[in-house]
């Protein structure tokens, strides 16, 4: 098995917000989160992680975590960026399981608006400077032309993160009998891969497995 983790706190803060807080202004302290961050990629690391995956999206976390992995004999660890994260309604099943919506105000200080393309683009890219190893649009079935933007200026791997919201509308369609809910979840997936992703992270892996390996 190869793993990889997910790096964030917002599981482990009560105000569910991914990062510490600014007294004054009641939103993430970007470089103080950055600190512990690379303290928790260090824990992952000696842990056995195969890849790091930090969740949060603080400006400038690949280029700290890759420092702090280098300098203390990871070099080879590679990282995958939540490059393009919006700040979406689709993660709403997720938030709900886990618990995760923050108390107060949201996560729009640090995930991106969806209606910004260029800004989309540019955030991947920062992160290949900075080191990322892999790239990665979250969520995925809105944004398959931000896939397809970064596919055509990056020549690193690129993940597409399809969502909970986007799984349970699925689900929620075929269960009703209003599609045909394997086709449609072929069809999903196919499309991300035509608009340019390597990877697809997805609550369909599974079933999707299955049918394919029946074909
Ligand atoms: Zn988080």
């Amino acid at each position: 098995m190869f793993i990889v983790t997910d790096l964030c706190f917002c599981e482990y803060t009560d105000h569910g917000h991914c990062g510490i807080l600014d007294p004054k202004t009641q939103t993430v302290d970007n470089d103080k989160t950055l600190e512990i961050s690379a303290q928790q990629a260090l824990v992952h690391a000696r842990a056995g992680a195969d890849m790091i995956a930090p969740s949060g999206m603080m400006d400038g976390i690949i280029h700290t975590l890759r420092t702090a992995l280098d300098e203390n004999g990871f070099e080879n660890l590679p990282i995958m960026a939540y490059s393009t994260k919006f700040a979406s309604a689709y993660y709403g099943p997720f938030r709900d399981v886990a618990e995760s919506t923050p108390s107060f105000g949201d996560r729009r200080t640090y995930q991106m608006n969806p209606a910004n393309r260029l800004e989309a683009l540019e955030e991947s890219l920062q992160d290949e400077k900075e080191g990322a190893d892999i790239l990665m649009v979250k969520p995925a079935l809105a944004f398959m032309d931000v896939i397809r933007d970064i596919r055509n200026e990056s020549n690193l791997p690129i993940c597409a993160y399809n969502v909970s919201g986007e799984y349970a509308m699925l689900k929620h369609a075929g269960a009703a009998g209003l599609i045909d809910y394997e086709r449609v979840m072929i069809e999903t997936l196919t499309g991300f891969k035509r608009a340019g992703a390597d990877l697809i992270i997805t609550y369909h892996a599974k079933e999707a497995c299955e049918l394919l390996n029946k074909k």
